[in-house]
C-alpha cells in the first residue's frame, strides 16, 4: 500500500512550527535532514539543534502527530548527530523571518532587530531558552534575543 510519498512528507513537515518560534517550520529551521521510502516505510532523518536541547522531544512528537493527522502511518524517525546542526543551515529567508519576529537572527554581529542597530549590550547568556541569548539596544533601547551562531 502506498504511504505517502517523498514530496507529500515534505510538505507536511513544512508545516510543522518550531515549538520555540512558530514563524518558522521545522524544516526551515535545518532540523529535518532526509526524507526517503524504505519498501513503505518512511524514513525521516531529523539531527537535534543544541545538544541537548530539550525540544527535540516535542520535534518527534509534532512530526508524528502531523504524519498520523495525514494518514501516513508507517514510518521511522532516525535521528542523526553527524554532522551536527549549524546555524549555517537557516537560509536568508528563514533569518528574515527571525528578525521580523523580532529575534536577532545567529550572526557574528548581533544587530537588534526592531532598528537594526548595532550599538547592543548582552544582557544574559541565556535567554528564554539556552540557544538564545538576552540582548539590550543602546539605540531603542528595546531588549531582545540573539539566536546564537554555532
Ligand atoms: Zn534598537
Amino acid at each position: 500500500m502506498q504511504n505517502g510519498s517523498v514530496d507529500q512528507v515534505w510538505d507536511i513537515l513544512n508545516q510543522v512550527p518550531d515549538p520555540e518560534i512558530p514563524v518558522i517550520s521545522i524544516v526551515e529551521l535545518g532540523v529535518v535532514r532526509d526524507v526517503k521510502f524504505i519498501n513503505d516505510c518512511c524514513i525521516i532523518s531529523i539531527t537535534p539543534t543544541y545538544s541537548g536541547c530539550p525540544a527535540i522531544k516535542t520535534f518527534e512528537d509534532d512530526i508524528k502527530t502531523s504524519l498520523i493527522k495525514n494518514k501516513i502511518t508507517n514510518f521511522k524517525i532516525n535521528k542523526v548527530y553527524a554532522p551536527a546542526w549549524t546555524t549555517d543551515w537557516m537560509n536568508k529567508e528563514t533569518k528574515e523571518k527571525l528578525k521580523n519576529y523580532g529575534i536577532s537572527p545567529p550572526s557574528n554581529q548581533v544587530v537588534c532587530p526592531q532598528c537594526n542597530s548595532k550599538n547592543t549590550n548582552m544582557i544574559s547568556e541565556f535567554g528564554a531558552t539556552a540557544c538564545k541569548s538576552m540582548h539590550k539596544c543602546l539605540d531603542c533601547l528595546e531588549p531582545f534575543e540573539h539566536f546564537k551562531c554555532i
